[in-house]
């Protein structure tokens, strides 16, 4: 993964759109009598509801995006270490992903994408969080999580992963990811945690792929 420096992000153009047509719709929706101000009030909370699920969601995979993983990482970073509590982070990175791309195509690709989340939210504790982290690079939060226990739901992923049959127009897709986790918690901060993870992914693609890594 290139780039770990944690940026505060802008809200993204199509979510903006998204605002400020929800905005003229309420404004519309403002040329009524009073007795209906109630409908009003929870339609104004539905849109606003929505939006919001929308800012922090990956739309290809309905896992949550990079954007909500960074305040959510930060926050159970300081738990953890105010508290004293176990964390685990892991990244998830598709093996080859580019080549299944340019074999069969981007739509197989993004078809690859959706099904290696539904696998996902499959596999993981309630109080574990995933996100889409950017292409193909998926990211889980385990909170009062550590060392071999968190190992263990991930090594059963990889095998999930490696043994789905994915088919896409007829043909068989073989799909394998390589996981990099973490459960140390002396850093200073949440980015230095997150580059562990990263080295240990690095470490499990070097050692041939379709590796889940402790480091
Ligand atoms: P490695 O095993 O080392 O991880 O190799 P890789 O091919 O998976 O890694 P690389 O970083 O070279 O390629 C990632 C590819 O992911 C390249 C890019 O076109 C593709 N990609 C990124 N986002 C999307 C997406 O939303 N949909 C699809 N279909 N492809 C995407
Ligand atoms: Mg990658
Ligand atoms: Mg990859």
């Amino acid at each position: 993964m290139e780039n770990t420096e944690f940026k505060n992000f802008e809200l993204p153009a199509d979510v903006l759109d998204e605002i400020q047509h929800n905005i003229e719709s309420i404004i519309e929706s403002f040329d009524i009598p009073n007795t209906n101000k109630m409908e009003v009030i929870k339609k104004i909370n539905f849109m606003y509801t929505q939006t919001k699920q929308m800012s922090v969601t990956d739309p290809l995979t309905r896992l949550f995006n990079r954007r909500h993983f960074e305040n959510e990482f930060e926050r159970e970073f300081k738990r953890a270490k105010r508290y004293d509590n176990g964390l685990s982070l892991a990244i998830i990175d598709i093996d080859f992903f580019k080549k299944i791309n340019d074999t069969y195509g981007h739509s197989c690709g993004d078809f690859v994408l959706k099904e290696v989340a539904y696998i996902m939210k499959a596999n993981f504790r309630q109080t574990d969080t995933l996100f889409r982290y950017g292409g193909e690079e998926f990211v889980v939060i385990l909170t009062e999580t550590s060392g071999l226990n968190a190992e263990i739901p991930l090594e059963r992923l990889r095998k999930r992963i490696e043994n789905n049959i994915f088919i896409f127009n007829n043909q068989k897709i073989n799909v394998t990811v390589s996981i990099g986790v973490t459960s140390k918690t002396d850093f200073e901060n949440y980015s230095e945690m997150f580059d562990n993870a990263d080295k240990a992914l690095y470490k499990a693609k070097n050692d041939g792929r379709n590796k889940c890594c402790l480091m």
